[in-house]
């Protein structure tokens, strides 16, 4: 597909310029009471405002271009959709405790959720004005429209807000309308009766409580991130999923799962394997549910526990389990299904997410290689694991860059590059990241004897000697997968994979070294900070180095090694799951 000068598009003009430096979140006037007004010419439409989108409007604003955005918040905001679950994890470190014993009353986390959003807000201003700066004279400010967009034709589009029409036309679109929750037909959504006890990943911030048993179904980012959450707000909470391990598919190391899921069970959250299907679904009939409680009745403590409390049953097992709370949280589906794609000439949206050729973003379909689609919103593209914020900022780097290939090079020093290798942080109980290829992945591709592990835990670094206590810290390890060959790339760094207090600060170090090429030799030879937790990087390479080595392929021949017993040397050091002894 071609990558469109837009069909002989006139540039936009300059009607409707917001000024340089103008807030971003001014709103632009459509024509209030229905009928629209005509049409607002830009360069480039970005159709949602959240993180990926406010990327994308960024960076076009910085190569000069006038940028409007439709967003029904009609504000950006360039905090992950999952910044909800980002203030609850923090209330419950800050007031609640990691395994339930420390009950959270809900008027805490309306604090937290609106002090959140507003420093995000806020945040994403500044970011612009930063951006403007920076820019200097050739910058435009991305106006925003309130309201939802959908497209008209193959360079148009309608926003539609409360009373407010506008019709835009643009040279260039991104879509970056982001994702919902994923429902399950069969579930009682839109229920009275299940109102107040049936959520989903994006309803559960209205829950208005603290649940005394929450059942979480799903065994996804998301759902592993609330159980731990709940918890550590005060609940009893059990995990139904179908899979054996939580988070599979996104792109994390065995190790990593084995050790979330052995953490979950040490916070005294329940976890059933392989039971995520529901028989039946009861919701709280009648008397006494917590519905009633959240809006305003009693307190807690006067629920008649187990008496009113909603069922479900296990399909599996046929098992019956009680709850007052059921946060179903069983995927994510695309929004691009809500923006009429096909009216742009694009083929239809797969689950909610428009098809994209994967090395441009460029949307597929007919004479569409000026629309791109990015974040939530895609289907095809080549940066993994998809759904989660990284990879959708890397794709509106991508994006843009396929778009305005000439200027963005022409301007490489002041604009962000992508990873190859897109380094990824989850937010579960501590934090989990990843650069890379996992173990697995590895020997699919290079066989068992082609590449090499090694994982250090947190523990064994002189910061974690003094810093961690039993029970919490002596599970989190920095794991690095290497390769093992007889070529130039023999000790290259192939993914690192962190589970731990901070894993989410490290890893950006570690995707330079995956992109770069690095080897463990290279990292070897570097100093640490002292006294960081960094440590276990230059640890690991250290004892990957060792492996090599006793493999007879590093730069030290293996009869070198004391007493040349790699078997020996290997097995002490590779792949064990606990720290090694330092007292
Ligand atoms: C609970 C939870 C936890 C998460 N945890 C992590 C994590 O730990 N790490 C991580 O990397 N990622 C995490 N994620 C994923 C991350 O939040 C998303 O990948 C990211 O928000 C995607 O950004 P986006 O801009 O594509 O979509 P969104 O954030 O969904 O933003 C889309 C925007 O488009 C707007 N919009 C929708 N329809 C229209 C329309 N028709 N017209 C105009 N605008 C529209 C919406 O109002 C919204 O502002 C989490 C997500 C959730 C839900």
């Amino acid at each position: 597909m071609g990558r469109a000068a837009a069909g002989g598009r006139p540039r936009a003009g300059g009607r409707g310029r917001g000024g340089r430096g103008a807030a971003v979140g001014a709103r632009a006037g459509g024509r209030a009471g229905g009928g629209a007004s005509a049409p607002r010419q830009v360069d480039v439409l970005v159709l949602g405002g959240g993180p990926v989108g406010s990327e994308v409007a960024l960076a076009c604003a910085m190569l000069g271009k006038q940028v409007a955005v439709a967003e029904p918040r009609g504000l950006l905001l360039g905090a992950p959709t999952g910044w909800v679950s980002k203030a609850l994890r923090q209330l419950g470190r800050d007031h609640g405790a990691p395994n339930g014993t420390r009950r959270v009353e809900w008027e805490k986390a309306e604090e937290y959720l609106a002090r959140t959003a507003g420093r995000a807000l806020k945040l994403t201003a500044n970011r612009f004005s930063d951006a403007a700066l920076l820019a200097g004279a050739e910058w435009h400010s991305p106006q925003v429209f309130k309201g939802q967009a959908r497209f008209t034709g193959a360079h148009s589009a309608l926003v539609e807000g409360e009373g407010e029409e506008t019709l835009v036309d643009f040279v260039h679109a991104f879509i970056a309308v982001g994702s919902a929750s994923f429902r399950i037909p069969s579930l009682p959504w839109g229920e009275p009766e299940a109102a107040g006890w049936l959520f989903d990943g994006d309803t559960i911030k209205d829950i208005g409580s603290v649940p005394q048993k929450l059942v979480v179904q799903g065994g996804g980012t998301i759902a592993t991130e609330y159980a731990f959450i709940f918890r550590a707000l005060g609940a009893d909470v059990t995990v139904v999923m179908r899979e054996s391990r939580v988070m599979e598919g996104c792109g994390m190391d065995r190790a990593v799962q084995d050790a979330v899921i052995a953490r979950m069970r040490r916070v005294g959250i329940e976890v059933r394997e392989g039971t995520g299907d529901f028989a039946e679904v009861h919701p709280p009939v009648g008397g006494f549910n917590f519905g009633t409680l959240r809006g305003g009745a009693a307190s807690i403590a006067d629920a008649p526990v187990g008496a009113d409390f909603g069922q479900v049953v296990l399909k599996a097992s046929g098992e019956v389990l009680e709850c007052d709370a059921l946060l179903s949280a069983t995927g994510r589906v695309g929004l691009a299904g809500g923006v009429d794609t096909d009216a742009a000439g694009c083929v239809p949206t797969v689950r909610g997410c428009a098809p994209v050729d994967g090395t441009t973003m460029e949307c597929l379909g007919q004479d569409t290689g000026h629309i791109y689609a990015v974040g939530d919103c895609e289907d095809g593209s080549l940066v993994t694991p998809q759904g989660l914020l990284s990879t959708g900022l890397a794709e509106a780097y991508i994006a843009t860059h396929a778009a305005f290939t000439d200027e963005m090079e022409a301007r490489a020093g002041q604009m962000a590059l992508y990873d190859t290798e897109c380094p990824v942080a989850v937010w579960v109980e501590p934090t989990v990241s990843f650069v890379g290829m996992t173990t697995e992945g590895a020997e699919d591709t290079f066989g068992p004897e082609g590449c090499g592990s090694v994982k250090v835990f947190f523990s064994e670094t002189i910061k974690g000697c003094v810093e961690r206590a039993e029970p919490y810290g002596r599970d989190e390890f920095y794991k690095i997968i290497y390769r093992i060959s007889d070529e130039s790339d023999n000790g290259r760094i192939l993914g690192v994979h962190v589970y731990g207090s901070g894993a989410s600060e490290m890893i950006h170090n570690a995707a330079t070294l995956v992109n770069s090429n690095a080897t463990v030799w290279e990292v070897c030879r570097t100093v640490p900070p002292a006294v960081t937790v960094q440590d276990v990087l230059k640890m690991a390479c250290v004892r990957a180095a060792i492996d090599i080595s006793a493999r007879g392929k590093g730069p030290r021949p293996a009869q070198a090694l004391a007493g040349d017993a790699t078997a020996e040397v290997r097995a002490k050091l590779l792949n064990r799951n606990a720290p090694r002894q330092t007292e």
